[in-house]
């Protein structure tokens, strides 16, 4: 005989189940049969794959009573629990919904007083609401020793061989809870009851549910009839949010769901959800996706690529017509029905996104918080079919967009006139990018710039270029010029004058080149500027001193590469050095003052200074000349 200690965790899930003043208890049979109608279902895929298995198996699940002892029986035919399964199962917290239960506590902080515990799967330890002791038998194979797992939910739990002579042996294979009936809890012993609560939480599990009467008879009570087969006009949004749960392991109701049939040479139903929140895996570095994969009702897996990445917080069903039941994994992989399947499904989340876009803007933006940042990472993929439909519903922060978030057709809509660029800036997430040198010529002429702040738009903005005809440019690179549309009105002098300015730019621009050396890729006169000298660029084509900087940090690059400077052409200090870069007695204040403004203007771009020694230097000179 071995008993066991709970892990610390699940000591207090069990707290909560058993100390909680959580109110409805009913949902530990919805958490029972959902763990039983999962059982079945393993069962029936590994029936399936397995040709010398082949038998006649009809899957179910039964609930007795027993009033006399106070006891009710939930049973399964299903996949069943070796010893050792039983002791990682229902000994420790590795699995789903009693995590996410867990993670949701955590989030929500205080863990005693909670009424939205009811929205969550808590999984196997709900039994312990209802019950004072609890014993699971189970056995995985006709052949092998069914066990039997018993606690009363205190701190341990104790798995023994189930006697061969024990009444509580099963037959071939599957799961049997005995739930011992707390004396305040007797309402559950009535069938009643049982029969409602099936009805309420139950119902689409498409395995039927059995239960067996005082007077002998069976009776089944749910109806067991796959959700999504029905018409949609017969589904009532309790049904639909019932089944997310169901069937997502997600509390709460879903943000929307998507419901159609697909009829041609590969017909299929799929049934998805766009979730509430945001799933507790979506950020795992696999990003694997969850849409399970039917055939012909059956469950086959939910690791078939029938989502894209960038979707995979996208959960539900798909249930597919034409492939065949017992398709295997390595065929699922490569399959041409599957990437037809995966096409025309991310079309239609793809459309539905954006009707809800087009109709509901706040309740659209609630999903971009919880998603935009995924979705982008689809744009990151060169081959990406769908690329256009995607950028169509992205949305983004701009320099005019305030709390609201605006979408591309919206920024074009507000092009000025002879605009045909869609600018962007990349900036951290909460910094006031209005103090950026970069966007006060943008600001001054009133254009818009797209403020990008995740990790992915770094990655996503190197791969698109263009979107409906405009190109898209980053104000961060050279050729990104303010000055460049109509509206611009301050910076174009005309003829002979314009002559004269050139001369002096060309001067400027020569004699910075000559100081700053190889510290610099190029020098330009710019129109970005109007408050600031000078800022840092990159060349067309090159990475984003962002990303930059990130690659150093993560040590996938060594050293950053030389920058174009740009210069402000009506601002004092570059007057300055316009003036006195050609006058011996002040072209070492000049060379001192362009050195400032070249190193400021890296430290603005968040650069490191190739030599921060002689930068303090030459600004305690200037300081100490300003005194003198
Ligand atoms: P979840 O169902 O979200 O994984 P639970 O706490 O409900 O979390 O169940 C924990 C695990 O115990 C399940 O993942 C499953 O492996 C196992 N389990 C529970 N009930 C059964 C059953 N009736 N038959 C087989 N395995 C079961
Ligand atoms: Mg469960």
């Amino acid at each position: 005989m071995t008993i066991k200690k709970f892990d610390a965790e699940i000591g207090k899930v069990l707290h909560l189940m058993i100390n909680s003043i959580y109110t409805n208890k009913d949902i530990f049979l919805r958490e029972l049969i959902s763990n039983a109608s999962d059982a079945c279902e393993k069962k029936r895929h590994q029936v399936l794959q397995d040709v010398e298995q082949e038998g006649n198996y009809s899957f179910c699940i039964e609930i007795s009573i027993d009033k006399r002892h106070n006891t009710i029986t939930i049973q399964d035919n299903g996949i069943g629990m070796s010893a050792s399964e039983l002791d990682k199962n229902l000994g420790t917290i590795a699995h789903s919904g009693t995590k996410i239960f867990m993670d949701n506590l955590n989030l929500q902080g205080d863990s005693t007083k909670n009424s939205q515990i009811g929205q969550f799967g808590v999984g196997f330890y709900s039994a312990f609401m209802v019950a004072e002791s609890v014993e699971v038998i189970s056995k995985k194979s006709p052949s092998e020793a069914a066990h039997i797992w018993q606690s009363n939910g205190h701190s341990e739990y104790e798995i023994t061989p189930l006697p061969e002579t024990s009444a509580y042996d099963i037959n071939s294979s599957g799961t049997k809870i005995v739930l011992h009936i707390k004396p305040e809890c007797s309402e559950y012993l009535e069938e009643y009851k049982i029969r409602h609560i099936v009805k309420i939480y139950s119902d689409n599990i498409t395995f039927p549910v059995y239960l067996l009467k005082a007077n002998g008879e069976k009776e089944q009570i749910n109806t067991a009839e796959a959700i999504w087969l029905r018409p949609k006009s017969e589904i009532s949004t309790e049904q639909y949010d019932e089944f997310y749960k169901l069937i997502c392991h997600m509390p709460g109701s879903p943000w929307s769901y998507l419901h159609f049939t697909c009829e041609g040479k590969n017909s299929f139903t799929a049934l998805l959800y766009i979730p509430g929140n945001r799933p507790y895996d979506l950020f795992n570095p696999e990003r694997a996706t969850r849409a399970k994969l039917y055939v012909h009702k059956v469950f086959i897996t939910d690791s078939a690529a029938i989502l894209p990445a960038y979707l995979r917080f996208v959960r539900g069903i798909v249930d597919s017509e034409d492939l065949p039941l017992n398709i295997s994994r390595e065929t699922l992989q490569n399959n041409h029905l599957i990437s037809q399947m995966r096409r025309n499904i991310v079309k239609r989340i793809l459309k539905s996104l954006k009707d809800i876009a087009a109709n509901d803007k706040e309740k659209y933006k609630a999903f971009w918080q919880n998603f935009g940042e995924v979705m982008k990472e689809g744009l990151c993929e060169g081959a990406l079919e769908e690329k256009e439909e995607l950028l169509e519903v992205c949305r983004f922060k701009s320099t005019k967009s305030g709390n609201d978030l605006i979408s591309l057709d919206e920024y074009i809509s507000n092009m000025q006139d002879g605009q045909n660029e869609i600018y962007f800036f990349s900036c951290e997430a909460d910094s006031s990018f209005s103090k950026s040198p970069q966007l006060e010529g943008f600001l001054k002429r009133r254009i818009e710039v797209i403020l990008l702040s995740d990790q992915v738009d770094d990655f996503w903005v190197n791969v698109i270029h263009q979107y409906k005809n405009n190109l898209v440019k980053s104000v961060n690179t050279a050729s990104a010029d303010p000055g460049s549309t109509k509206s611009d009105d301050s910076s174009h002098t005309q003829g002979a004058a314009n002559e004269d300015l050139k001369g002096k730019n060309a001067a400027i621009i020569a004699f910075c080149k000559k100081v700053l050396s190889t510290k610099v890729k190029d020098v330009i006169i710019s129109n970005k500027l109007t408050e600031s000298p000078a800022c840092i660029t990159v060349p067309d084509g090159s990475m984003s001193t962002k990303m930059e900087k990130m690659l150093i940090e993560q040590r996938q690059l060594t050293t950053h590469s030389a920058k174009i400077l740009e210069l402000n052409p009506n601002h004092t200090l570059v007057r300055f050095i316009g003036a006195n870069c050609d006058k011996e007695e002040h072209v070492k204040e000049a060379e001192t003052i362009l050195n400032i403004i070249f190193s400021s203007a890296l430290l603005t771009e968040g650069q490191t200074l190739h030599d921060p020694f002689a930068y303090v230097q030459n600004v305690n000179e200037m300081l100490s000349k300003l005194i003198a």
